[in-house]
């Protein structure tokens, strides 16, 4: 799990996605299904309740507080659906 702070700590893990173009499936809003080596990872991006972002994945990288491309490419994918919302 890590926090968001800002889109820069992205940057990495979203050339990473760009370049391996994993797979990302929509469950629910803030929860998604992204293809890895090993099959599919679960993202969750949620808003904690002292106003931080914060996403989790169950891969080994983003246990240790990595930011991985699996919650990249969530992300990219939940942010676009949460501009959405607002503006509906
Ligand atoms: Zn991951």
């Amino acid at each position: 799990m890590f926090i968001l702070k800002g889109i820069d700590q992205l940057n990495n893990a979203i050339t990473k996605a760009k370049k391996i173009r994993p797979r990302v499936e929509f469950d629910r809003f803030g929860r998604y299904r992204v293809s890895g080596s090993k099959g599919y990872y679960t993202v969750i991006c949620k808003r904690s309740d002292n106003g931080y972002k914060t996403v989790e994945c169950a891969c080994k990288g983003a246990e240790k507080g990595l930011v991985c491309y699996h919650a990249a490419a969530a992300l990219s994918l939940h942010i676009g659906l949460a501009r959405r919302q607002q503006t509906a």
